[in-house]
């Protein structure tokens, strides 16, 4: 385990505060132009989708923009960003001909993060569409040993889903399962992001038993393989499967247990991302409140 031990005293007072925090942005003005919008809104990482989140043709990106970029993070001590494959993107199809391109789409999408080395790459595992779960995380562990290559600068990571319709993912199990049956060459290049809203969704309490959810995560898949957060608020109650985002504190979430996650030992070191239904003002206002967070634990006040 990388970041925490279960069997330390974790909220002693001395360790340091060190997510980083960013949101979703537009990739429509290139890449460098991303980085120095997040800077402007306060941010330390960001996402973007890897083409149009409905799908479709990809843009083609130059390198030397893409080099700007990478320089400009450097330069700015920006974490890693977590790059996002569109939504309609089902590794998992019962057709194969949607199956197909979802692959095409994957292994292109993978190269394109390849010219843009260093990054995460996260993806919804796919929905089985009444195939069933274990042959969709079959299928699914599949492609990942077709498209992945050991020696690639991208880390995969499989997002935790709210179980809406026939989603994977919607339990740690399923995650782990999709792990096991991926080439152990590959395996150091595969991790899970933990979304907030879907993990709520799904079923896990992250509001009256964080470090419980936490614990169960790490006995299942590791909290080695945890590289990013999803930081979002929730519209509907625990275990809904519904999958709707809320701004942070309008939801059934809440601010106090969105700053427990924001704080928490287990979760240092990683990029959050928040996904809320927000504009720019929005999210500069988020980004804003969650440093707030972290400072006030370095100062000893209690959210
Ligand atoms: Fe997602
Ligand atoms: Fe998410
Ligand atoms: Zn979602």
């Amino acid at each position: 385990m990388l970041f925490f031990s279960f069997d330390q005293a974790v909220y002693d007072t001395g360790y340091c505060m060190s997510i980083y925090i960013g949101n979703h942005v537009s990739t429509s003005d290139g890449c460098e132009a991303m980085g120095v919008h997040e800077q402007e809104l306060g941010g330390t990482t960001f996402a973007f989708f890897t083409r149009n989140p409905r799908g479709g043709q990809a843009k083609n990106v130059p390198q030397d923009d893409m080099d700007r970029l990478q320089a400009f993070l450097l330069e700015h001590h920006f974490g890693k960003l977590v790059a996002h494959a569109p939504y309609t993107m089902n590794l998992c199809s019962a057709k194969p001909g949607v199956r197909e391109f979802a692959e095409t789409v994957f292994r292109e999408d993978l190269a394109k993060m390849e010219r843009l080395p260093g990054h995460f790459f996260n993806f919804h595992p796919g929905s089985h569409v009444g195939q069933g779960a274990e042959e969709g995380i079959r299928i699914i562990a599949d492609v990942l040993n077709r498209t992945m290559k050991p020696d690639q600068q991208t880390t995969v990571l499989l997002e935790t889903m709210a179980g809406k319709g026939t989603e994977i993912g919607r339990t740690f199990e399923e995650l782990r399962e999709i792990i096991d049956r991926v080439d152990p060459a590959l395996q150091p290049k595969l991790g899970v992001t933990l979304d907030t809203c879907h993990v709520w969704d799904g079923g896990y309490d992250i509001v009256q038993d964080l470090d419980g959810v936490l614990q169960k995560f790490d006995d299942v898949i590791g909290l080695d393989r945890l590289y990013a957060v999803h930081l979002n608020d929730s519209k509907n109650p625990l275990g809904s499967h519904k999958d709707r985002h809320e701004k942070l504190g309008e939801g059934c979430i809440g601010k106090p247990a969105l700053a427990r996650i924001i704080r928490h030992p287990a979760l240092q070191g990683r990029p959050f991302i928040l996904e809320t239904p927000n504009e720019d003002s929005g999210y500069r206002d988020e980004i804003a409140w969650v440093k707030t967070q972290m400072t006030d634990e370095m100062t000893g006040t209690t959210a």
